[in-house]
């Protein structure tokens, strides 16, 4: 039976894969962080809370990194964990470089002493790219606008230096935005979604939100982590940038999911407010995934309607019930 431990498991991508993994057979490991409430509503509503082995391990603590690193001997290791949240990275600059980037590093460090036989994944971002109108591949320069942006290249680049100075097996994801019913409530897409189920039950009137012209290559979680699954099985460790190739506004997604929820004229429902602008924003960002498709045989295939559907009809679920 292959191990896998996932760094992160409580979180959107942690969940999904380990029940991928738990399906394909594997025995799962994941860490989690100890806070003063629990963090794994995703992990229970997937059933799968006790098909996964969990321990505790804090991408700011070397030691407990190495120990479950040493004592797992996975493997696969995929490293999802990261303060992920873009807009809380210009608030929380230094903890996002800590944990985002370095705290990669850390982990890179744990494998090569005491797991170097890890074949292991790298969530990297299309937000390393930042503000540039093209169509982002492997070879677009990163120019990132953000401390998570800047933190993303730190353990992207580290990865590769790994990879190349100490002969690891590390593969990055460059992933763009991806979503599901199990998205953070703050970002945008599950914002607007929660809202609408808050709406429709008479809880909530109002959204508040910010630059709404904003342009995302939004893909469906679930098909995100079988690519990250599949980077693991090539004889060869690399990078792929990992999109549907579209992109749509924030106000498109608005239209489409008030739309389908039967709610009519998403205006009515919306106020900007600028205290939510961030200090520098990426207008447009869509990926080219052809070196994903010619090498993995991967394609996204969930299109932005069907996605922004699936997290509307749930969260009017999770509401009325
Ligand atoms: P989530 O925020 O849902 O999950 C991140 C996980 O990291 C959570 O389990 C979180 O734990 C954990 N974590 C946070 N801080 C620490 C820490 N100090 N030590 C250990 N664990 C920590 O993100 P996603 O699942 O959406 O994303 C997975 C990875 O992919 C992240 O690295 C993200 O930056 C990256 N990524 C995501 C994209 C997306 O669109 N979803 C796009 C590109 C990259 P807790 O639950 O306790 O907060």
């Amino acid at each position: 039976m292959k191990k896998a431990l996932i760094l992160g498991i409580a979180g959107q991508d942690g969940s999904y894969l380990a029940d991928f993994l738990l399906k394909k057979g594997y025995q799962v490991h994941g860490s989690i962080r100890r806070t003063s409430h629990r963090q794994l509503e995703r992990l229970e509503a997937m059933n799968i809370l006790d098909k996964v082995e969990l321990r505790y391990a804090d991408l700011a603590d070397q030691i407990s990194l190495s120990t479950l690193i040493k004592e797992v001997q996975a493997d696969e290791i995929y490293n999802l964990a990261a303060m992920s949240y873009v807009a809380a990275s210009f608030i929380e600059p230094l903890l996002t470089a800590d944990i985002t980037g370095v705290g990669a590093m850390r982990v890179f460090e744990a494998i090569k002493e005491y797991s170097p036989h890890s074949k292991v994944y790298q969530a990297s971002s299309s937000e390393m790219f930042g503000n540039s109108d093209e169509l982002k591949n492997e070879n677009t320069r990163m120019l990132p606008a953000s401390p998570y942006g800047v933190a993303k290249v730190f353990a992207h680049k580290t990865a590769q230096q790994y990879r190349n100075t100490y002969n690891l097996f590390i593969s990055c994801g460059i992933l763009f935005n991806h979503e599901s019913p199990y998205r953070g409530l703050e970002f945008v897409t599950r914002k607007i979604t929660s809202a609408i189920g808050r709406i429709k039950t008479n809880k909530q009137d109002k959204i508040h939100l910010g630059n709404i012209k904003a342009r995302r290559d939004w893909g469906f979680a679930l098909d995100y982590v079988k690519v990250m699954w599949i980077m693991l099985q090539q004889d060869k460790p690399d990078d792929f940038v990992i999109a549907t190739g579209k992109s749509h506004s924030i106000t498109e997604f608005l239209e489409e999911s008030f739309e389908h929820a039967g709610l009519g004229n998403w205006e009515k429902y919306v106020e900007i407010d600028k205290k939510l602008f961030r200090p520098l924003d990426i207008d447009n960002l869509v990926g080219d995934s052809s070196k994903a498709e010619k090498i993995l045989g991967w394609k996204a295939e969930m299109a932005f309607k069907e996605l922004v559907h699936l997290m509307v009809d749930k969260d009017i679920k999770n509401q009325e019930k």
